[in-house]
């Protein structure tokens, strides 16, 4: 018999499994929510202008296709740095610093997951209740037991602050806490620069090992302003890790830009852990692909293109904004009793809008618009053409 015969179907991806049921429906007045893509106001994915200029500059360069550095594009890695942790970054200049260029968001976690399980193979990795739906499967697929900490409070649709960092307080040291740097997904909700004060503070305490998710820098108030978790964390003199990741802020999905970065205690030490780390991603893929990383590095490094793509980004968190007040607006104006304005204080692309799995369940039967089960709810996917119609079928589902 065949060696697969006793192969059972893994369970469907939730959010794919949604864009196929999307794709086959036939309705003309359809909307897909559940996604995390950013579209335009005519639902297309935007090809930055900024990005297309340095494409062109690169084919016209016509240079051949050698391997990269095992750690990727060095003057992407320094570009990844500056944005992270400021220009004028001090634990930049003393080598502090070790960037490793990643496929996407997710590659950095993997080679983060990877190598902390080579560090610390005892650890316990905590996430937030609740999280993107990857990070446990990522450090579980690393070996690591993975617990919730308490997060989201559907009471207040804000942050269980409390309950967060009385977990937090009891954790063991050299545990591994995932953080959502900003734009938390799924719920939208993020901490206040006090707050993060507090976390920083509790993880020295507890000797925990942070590991900030920065999946959507400039998605909420601007590059710096957003990267306030890294930059308290940059000042304790702890040490952590941070991914990054580039599909959304410059448009670039499927070139699977993104990176790894960690803060040690000095030069010396960051020789050493960029030497393991480079072992971990030898063995998994050897070294990453050019396109995508040169683009980014390519934007970032023409004060032009520079000044061009954060135009581009502040007009995609414009326009995330819009859609959050035009939403709250637009369902009050159905005559709605339930007030929806905590969608116009969450942040980044989704919102928890406290839908039943049984609503979002009557939204896509009746009405054909397409949301997470847990009531998610990508706004990027909202335009000025298809905002009255989900506004109207939330009205009609919460009667
Ligand atoms: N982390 C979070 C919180 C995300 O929301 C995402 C993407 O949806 C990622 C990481 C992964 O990003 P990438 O698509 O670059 O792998």
């Amino acid at each position: 018999s065949s060696i697969f015969a006793a192969v059972e179907m893994a369970p469907r991806d939730p959010i794919l499994g949604l864009n196929e049921a999307f794709n086959a429906d036939a309705r003309t007045t359809k909307v897909n929510l559940g996604v995390g893509v950013y579209f335009d106001d005519n639902g297309k994915i935007p090809l930055l202008a900024a990005v297309k200029a340095a494409e062109e500059t690169r084919v016209k360069a016509g240079l051949p296709r050698g391997y990269q550095p095992i750690e990727g594009n060095p003057a992407y890695n320094s570009a990844v740095q500056q944005l992270l942790l400021g220009k004028d970054s001090a634990l930049i200049a003393n080598g502090q610093v070790i960037t490793a260029q990643a496929l996407g968001g997710t590659g950095a976690l993997k080679i983060g997951a990877d190598y902390l399980k080579r560090l610390n193979p005892d650890a316990k990795v905590y996430i937030s209740d609740p999280s993107w739906e990857n990070h446990r499967a990522l450090f579980e697929s690393a070996g690591f037991v993975v617990e919730n900490y308490p997060y989201y409070d559907a009471a207040t649709r804000g942050v269980n602050f409390d309950g967060m960092k009385a977990c937090l307080k009891g954790l063991n040291a050299g545990s591994i806490i995932v953080l959502h740097a900003c734009c938390h997904n799924p719920t939208g909700a993020d901490l206040n620069d006090a707050q993060w004060g507090e976390v920083v503070a509790i993880c020295q305490e507890r000797g925990l090992v942070p590991f900030l998710d920065m999946a959507y820098q400039g998605f909420a108030d601007g590059i710096d302003a957003d990267a306030v978790a890294v930059r308290a964390f940059s000042a304790s003199g702890l040490q952590f890790f941070a991914s990054s990741s580039f599909s959304k802020n410059f448009s670039l999905y499927g070139e699977r830009v993104g990176a790894l970065s960690i803060v040690t205690a000095g030069k010396d030490e960051s020789a050493r852990v960029l030497s393991q780390v480079k072992r971990v991603i030898r063995t998994n893929y050897s070294n990453p692909p050019t396109h995508g990383g040169a683009l980014v590095a390519g934007v970032l490094a023409s004060a032009e293109l520079r000044a061009q793509w954060e135009a581009e980004l502040a007009g995609m968190r414009d326009r995330i904004r819009a859609m959050r007040t035009g939403l709250v607006d637009a369902i009050k104006a159905t005559g709605c009793a339930q007030d929806f304005s905590f969608v116009a204080q969450q942040r980044g692309m989704f919102s928890y809008t406290g839908l039943s799995a049984a609503q979002v369940e009557v939204m896509r039967e009746e009405f054909g618009i397409y949301a997470v089960s847990t009531g998610r709810i990508c706004l990027a996917a909202l335009n000025t053409k298809n905002l009255d119609y989900v506004a109207k079928a939330i009205a009609a589902v919460i009667k």
